[in-house]
């Protein structure tokens, strides 16, 4: 077996449109307090029960375009034509030097990004179990409206195709067990290598 190294790699949880990033991030939240995952800022409103500070930091495109510009941002993306989302650099530098567990839940371009910028991350691809699927989730969702969700769609027929950038799938047959089969990777990321 390989010795434990100190820091663990960043790893990148992305996928397509309502697969379930979001759901398995809080499911790790709620479970998995090892795992740090990053807080993203973002120009969009919250929705009910979202929480400043916790699930997004919801700030103004001024205060997005600032930030952008000082360079405080790891990755950024517009999602869906429709706001702004970014991962703050700093806090994901800290965690990494503090030997944390760090995930990022971020949309395909972002994880492009983080791929470039950091090499040595990991990129996960979280895929439905179908196409008929992902579309059952995305229509059930019900938080968009009609033309949202005919975007949404097109998003993520694209995303699905991106699945061979990926260095893991993982499918999202069930929240918690995809969960699970995660975080016990980030546990031991060595193991596929020994
Ligand atoms: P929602 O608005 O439904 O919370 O998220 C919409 C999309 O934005 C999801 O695909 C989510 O993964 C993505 N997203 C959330 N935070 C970030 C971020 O910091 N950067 C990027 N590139 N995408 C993000």
């Amino acid at each position: 077996m390989a010795p434990a190294t100190s820091t663990q790699p960043l790893v990148v949880l992305a996928g397509p449109t309502a697969v379930g990033k979001g759901t398995v991030a809080a499911y790790i939240r709620e479970n998995y307090p090892e795992v740090w995952l990053s807080v993203s800022v973002t120009t969009r409103h919250p929705r009910p029960r979202e929480v400043d500070g916790v699930h997004y930091h919801f700030i103004s495109q001024e205060e997005f375009d600032r930030l952008d510009a000082e360079g405080g941002l790891l990755e950024s993306a517009v999602v869906h034509g429709r706001a702004s989302y970014g991962t703050p650099r700093q806090p994901v530098l800290d965690a990494i030097a503090d030997g944390r567990l760090p995930l990022l839940e971020i949309d395909l371009q972002g994880a492009r990004q983080v791929r470039q910028r950091m090499p040595d991350a990991h990129l996960v691809f979280l895929e439905p179990p179908s196409w008929e699927e992902l579309v059952r989730r995305l229509v059930g969702r019900g938080t968009e409206t009609e033309q949202e969700r005919a975007i949404r769609l097109a998003t993520a027929r694209e995303e699905l195709a991106a699945k061979s950038e990926f260095d893991r799938a993982i499918v999202n047959d069930d929240v918690r067990r995809a969960a699970e089969e995660l975080v016990l990777w980030m546990r031991n990321p060595q193991r596929d290598e020994s």
